[in-house]
């Protein structure tokens, strides 16, 4: 049995814990705000950060007030530690930013729906950026989509941490049906083909990009 209450994460004094509850695409709604400002003063959470990944963390909580503070909250885990999909963090996009080409909130919202939960070798990051300038940080993130004019291009293996890697490009200008089957078949790859806790930059730089692009681009063995 976990020691560890479920969707509770133990910090560096290994007593207390932290929570991130589930923000698809940094969104929130007033009611969860209420909640969470409710949760916090209720249960005296010395903590409250907002994250890199456009979630928001409640922090420093004992192990007993765990459970409680999640029935209060009525909100989704956010995972942190474990092999999935962590989190699909997205800008505006055209639904309200001036530069926007294409729907990132929207997409992005997709994405998390998709694949939430879907276990995977290692953690995945997914950035949807409404353009080319890039505010959802897509080249960073294990896949990557960016909104140009005439549609979404998609990158992999794209990584921000302590070995910095900017993601590949496999395609661009796809309809935004096209790149989702395309992100399917990255992470169906990915997930036969990855080693336990190997992250997708770490992957794509020991099976290589040409095999990656053999294996998720319809006729792109034929090419080569
Ligand atoms: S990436 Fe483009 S669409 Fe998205 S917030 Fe930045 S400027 Fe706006």
């Amino acid at each position: 049995m976990n020691e560890h209450p479920d969707g509770a994460i133990l910090q560096r004094d290994k007593t207390t814990y932290a929570i991130v509850p589930r923000t698809p695409a940094g969104l929130i709604t007033p009611s969860q705000l209420s909640a969470l400002a409710r949760a916090v003063e209720k249960h005296k959470i010395p903590i409250v950060k907002i994250t890199s990944g456009q979630r928001i963390a409640l922090v420093g909580m004992g192990k007993e007030a765990v459970q409680a503070i999640w029935d209060d909250l009525s909100m989704d885990i956010g995972r942190a530690t474990e092999l999935c999909l962590h989190y699909v963090q997205s800008c505006p996009g055209d639904s309200v930013c001036t530069f926007g080409l294409q729907d990132s909130l929207g997409f992005a919202l997709e994405l998390e729906r998709a694949y939430e939960g879907l276990d995977l070798p290692a953690k995945v990051k997914m950035g949807v950026s409404g353009c080319p300038l890039c505010c959802g940080e897509s080249y960073v993130r294990d896949v990557g989509l960016v909104g140009r004019k005439n549609g979404w291009e998609v990158s992999f293996g794209g990584n921000a941490g302590q070995r910095a890697r900017i993601g590949d490009v496999l395609a661009a200008d796809l309809p935004r049906a096209e790149a989702r089957a395309l992100v399917d078949r990255l992470l169906d790859f990915y997930r036969t083909e990855g080693r336990k806790r190997e992250r997708t930059a770490r992957f794509v730089a020991r099976v290589g990009i040409e095999a990656v692009k053999a294996a998720v681009l319809p006729g792109a063995e034929d090419a080569t």
